[in-house]
């Protein structure tokens, strides 16, 4: 294992704020991430779990403690009757799979185009976007358990997957480190077309669309809201969504849609598990006065995706937070919702 020391983290996510790691080490192997945990142990310091830091963001002092990359790669295929399974390294690149799996006509990831990030970081808040998301597809996660020492084999069932939340991001976070997943995809499966943003753009004569042609839909809708990372695009220097969609009861969404009607508007919605309701949090940003483009300092709101805060350049951790703190107090003061945010903090003392 080679280990650094003061390596700086903001380039290492795409939000690109925060200060350095004090340690550092890229782990290739199971080994090398076991070198890197017995070194954090041995020297009382904690331990961080880094993929494609596309979902984090820094403090702007860094991290006093060992942040270990994983970069084990590998792909193993197989057949299984009418499925294909994928088994890959946590350390692979999420797209570079889908890509593979759509090059091999193989169905259920489709729609999960254009996200960034690692394989192994997929599981932790069951990624999902345009009408799917990988726990509709995985069928094991092998993970390191920090306490015992084994590696585990996780089935679907076990990683206790919901939205935005495994077993990994909840009730044992921070015990596991996801080794590699198993996916089962539909070998000549059809696409997922279900999503309205997608409905729309194949609506229309011509026949059924390839899974190729999905997957190039989802990246163009992807990029025309800067949810797809392109050099050079200031709007997409973001750790995505900032907030998680509110899942509301009944009761709570009749009192938002009259707030909504008092305004002259409507507010759109989802139907949620158990007769409960999903509300875009972006919608609930743009109504509580945070347009689209809104500039906060050297922080802002994107201005393609009202729930992307974006670093304008140069910005600080501590801008990022206030602008989040801020679009929290008016969202709750309009709403009476409390957002959540979807990104993970490191280094800060107390969780922003
Ligand atoms: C432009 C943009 C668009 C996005 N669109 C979406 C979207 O549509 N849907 C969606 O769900 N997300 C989206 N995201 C968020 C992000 O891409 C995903 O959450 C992604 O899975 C994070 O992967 P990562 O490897 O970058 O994780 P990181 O940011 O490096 O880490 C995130 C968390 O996972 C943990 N982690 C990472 N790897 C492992 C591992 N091997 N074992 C254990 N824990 C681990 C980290 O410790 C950390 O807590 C988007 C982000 C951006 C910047």
């Amino acid at each position: 294992m080679n280990l650094l020391e003061n390596v700086p983290l903001a380039p290492l996510t795409t939000l690109g704020v925060g200060g350095p790691a004090r340690f550092f080490a890229e782990a290739h192997t199971e080994g090398e991430l076991r070198e890197a945990i017995d070194y954090s142990r041995s020297h009382k310091l904690p331990l961080f779990v880094l993929g494609g830091g596309s979902n984090l963001v820094v403090a702007d002092e860094g991290f006093a403690g060992v942040v270990v990359h994983i970069a084990i790669k590998g792909i193993d295929e197989s057949d299984a009757g009418d499925k294909r399974l994928f088994q890959a390294g946590a350390g692979e690149d999420w797209d570079a799979l889908v890509a593979h799996a759509v090059k091999m006509n193989c169905a259920g990831v489709e729609c999960l185009s254009g996200i960034p990030g690692s394989v192994g970081a997929t599981p932790v808040q069951n990624v999902g976007a345009y009408g799917q998301e990988v726990a509709d597809t995985i069928t094991n996660v092998y993970a390191l358990d920090l306490e015992s020492g084994e590696v585990n084999e996780f089935s679907n069932e076990a990683c206790g997957f919901a939205y935005r939340s495994s077993i990994f991001n909840t009730i044992a976070r921070g015990r596991f480190i996801i080794l590699g997943a198993r996916f089962a995809l539909e070998k000549n499966g059809a696409p997922k077309i279900e999503y309205r943003d997608l409905k729309n753009h194949f609506a229309g004569p011509g026949g059924r669309p390839t899974l190729g042609e999905v997957r190039k839909a989802v990246r163009e809708i992807r990029h025309s809201k800067a949810m797809l990372i392109v050099e050079g695009d200031e709007d997409c220097r973001s750790a995505g969504s900032f907030f998680k969609n509110p899942i509301v009861s009944a009761a709570k969404f009749a009192d938002l849609q009259a707030i909504a009607k008092k305004r002259g508007v409507q507010i759109p919605s989802f139907p949620a598990a158990n007769g409960e309701v999903k509300v875009p949090a972006a919608w609930l940003v743009e109504h509580s006065g945070f347009a689209k483009g809104t500039t906060h300092g050297r922080a802002g709101i994107s201005r393609r995706h009202a729930l992307a805060i974006v670093n304008r350049g140069g910005a600080t951790a501590a801008e990022v937070v206030a602008l989040k703190d801020e679009i929290q107090r008016a969202v709750s003061g309009h709403f009476g919702i409390d957002l959540h945010p979807e990104p993970v903090f490191l280094g800060f003392e107390t969780a922003p």
